[in-house]
């Protein structure tokens, strides 16, 4: 249930013409029927965008290749154990940089232009800050993925009909986290040399939700620019994969 709001999503010119020519294509799309093509005051670079950072992964193999199904595995099997995977990976990276995600520094769920809003168990709209977002999806995720009647677990339980609505579900608010994170704790993920950690856990997470379609790409498309970047594998000179 993403909002927009008119703020202009673009940044400033980087120093580097790959990412000087990206934003100049993505300030002339999204800036169309804005006169001066000002940009208000709160706007901040994408600082994600820029090569230097975008080049740093974790692993340098197409990530495609562990997305696809498997021959011989069932499909609700490959995507409950592929979700429930997220849900932990995303929850740890976000929970290094929770202790700056606060009710001030995030007084609302935002990513780009977009504020998103919670919908309670009654489908009543609640605007709240981030921490409490990202709190009520890891809170429901964690329920629905411990929940043997949806994600069971012993051999021969059956997944329920709505299983693959709840998966597409528990992505999409997945999604909305990895984007916050993007959008307001970059910079203190490359403070701590996270952003590679960052980088490879979306870029798998993309290559995922495309495969088995689990997100409307309307809600993906104001990360478009990254994730084209990140999906695209990079060429040998430039990959400077991270040696752990
Ligand atoms: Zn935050």
């Amino acid at each position: 249930m993403a909002e927009d709001s008119s703020r202009d999503p673009t940044g400033e010119p980087s120093g580097h013409d790959f990412s000087r020519n990206l934003l100049k294509t993505l300030f002339h799309r999204k800036s169309k029927g804005k006169p001066n093509g000002k940009k208000p005051p709160t706007e901040e670079k994408k600082q994600y965008l820029e090569v230097e950072y975008t080049k740093v992964r974790v692993v340098d193999f197409d990530l495609k290749e562990l997305v696809v199904l498997p021959r011989e595995i069932d499909l609700n099997e490959w995507l409950a154990s592929n979700t429930t995977t997220f849900f932990n990976l995303i929850n740890l990276q976000y929970s290094t940089i929770s202790e700056f995600c606060t009710g001030d520094t995030c007084q609302a769920m935002t990513a780009c232009n977009t504020v998103y809003y919670w919908y309670d168990e009654k489908g009543k709209k609640t605007k709240c800050t981030a921490p409490q977002y990202v709190d009520f999806v890891m809170s429901l995720v964690q329920k629905l993925v411990t929940d043997e009647d949806i994600f069971p677990t012993k051999y021969g339980k059956e997944f329920p009909n709505a299983f693959e609505t709840l998966v597409k579900k528990i992505c999409r608010y997945l999604f909305h986290v990895l984007a916050h994170i993007y959008w307001s704790h970059y910079r203190e993920s490359v403070a701590m040399d996270l952003h590679g950690h960052l980088n490879t856990l979306y870029t798998h997470f993309i290559v995922f939700i495309r495969e088995f379609n689990l997100v409307d790409p309307k809600e993906t498309s104001i990360m478009d620019d990254l994730s084209e970047v990140l999906c695209t594998p990079l060429p040998p000179a430039q990959n400077h994969v991270t040696e752990r």
